[in-house]
Order: structure tokens, then C-alpha cells, then sequence
């Protein structure tokens, strides 16, 4: 049933069960779940105390849904990135002394920006498309790097520092950065 509280609008779902619940979808619709004889006021009263976090929670899903891509938006940015990133993974394999790797996949990912697998296959996130160039060379050094250090040893770093002497500030740019950017899957 839709409902709305001040300005917030949501479905009301009565359950079997005895809790009170509350859900912000990913498209910011709000769902609550109340015990079938729980009383309007007490769920009213939830929405109240609750009200500053749920606003929020709402504006910060709307956000991520305007930025989102179509499927076709999608589809052109992942081949866009498979298109350049073999290239340059292939730039810094040499320039690192030809380490030896696998299969390059470059695809869409959720929580990922890359990945070394045992055997070398190197996996890599298409939304780095839409990073600077320099955030894009860190993560590949970094995949490369693991090919010589499965790990993320002290040795490991000083091997992508040779590399790429600026990856602190690349690391500090996919922190800042990385939720808008994953934030652009369609999915
Ligand atoms: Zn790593």
C-alpha cells in the first residue's frame, strides 16, 4: 500500500513477522515492513525518528540512478575500454621487463577496478574509461605487480611505486572517485 509520511513516500507492506523494518532501494523507492496489527502511529513514529537518515538515504539513491548509464551507454563504454586498455597493458608488461600474463578481460564490474589471477589472467573494470589516464596505467601496474608479488607486501608497493611514483594520489583518487564512477553501471 502507498503511503506517505511528510515527504516521505513509501509502500507499506504488512508481514507475519514481528519487527519493523525499513528499505531504500537502489531507484530511492522507500519499503516498510510492519507486523500486520502494529498501529499506523507507531510506524509514523519510526519514520519520524528516522526521518533525517531516510531523506538522505533517499537523495543519495536518486543521485546514483541519474547518473547511471543506458545498457547501450554501457555496452559503447566497454568497448571503448577494449579497445585501449590491452594496449596499454601491453605498454607496461614491457616496460616492466616483459613480465609473462594471461588473458586480458576487460568488462564491467561492481566492486572491482581490476584483478591478477595464479595463473596471470588479468582482469580489469571498463568504467576505468571514465578515470584520468594516470588512475588507469596505476591499476594496470598494479595487476602487473602482482605477477611478481602475489601480495600486497611492502615489496609489492615498491614494486608499483618504480612503476608509477604518483599511485598514492591514483588510490586516493579511486577513493574519492570510485563510488560515482561504479555508480555508472547500468546494473
Ligand atoms: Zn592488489
Amino acid at each position: 500500500m502507498k503511503k506517505a509520511f511528510g515527504e516521505i513516500e513509501y509502500e507499506l507492506v504488512r508481514t507475519g513477522t514481528s519487527r519493523l523494518s525499513l528499505k531504500v532501494d537502489r531507484d530511492g523507492n522507500v519499503t516498510v515492513r510492519a507486523p500486520r496489527g502494529m498501529d499506523i502511529s507507531v510506524i509514523e513514529n519510526f519514520l519520524s525518528r528516522h526521518r533525517e537518515k531516510v531523506n538522505e538515504m533517499v537523495s543519495t539513491a536518486r543521485e546514483g540512478k541519474s547518473l547511471r548509464l543506458s545498457k547501450e551507454e554501457m555496452d559503447a563504454l566497454v568497448k571503448k575500454a577494449r579497445k585501449v586498455f590491452p594496449e596499454r597493458v601491453e605498454y607496461w608488461r614491457l616496460m616492466m621487463g616483459g613480465i609473462a600474463i594471461g588473458k586480458v578481460t576487460v568488462r564491467s564490474q561492481l566492486s572491482r577496478w581490476g584483478s591478477c589471477s595464479q595463473n596471470g589472467n588479468i582482469s580489469l573494470n571498463a568504467l576505468l574509461v571514465e578515470a584520468p589516464p594516470r588512475v588507469l596505467d596505476y591499476v594496470i601496474v598494479h595487476e602487473l605487480a602482482h605477477r611478481l608479488q602475489m601480495n600486497h607486501s611492502k615489496a609489492f608497493w615498491s614494486v608499483v611505486q618504480q612503476y608509477c611514483d604518483d599511485y598514492k594520489e591514483c588510490r586516493k583518487w579511486l577513493r574519492e572517485n570510485g563510488g560515482r564512477l561504479m555508480a555508472l553501471n547500468p546494473r
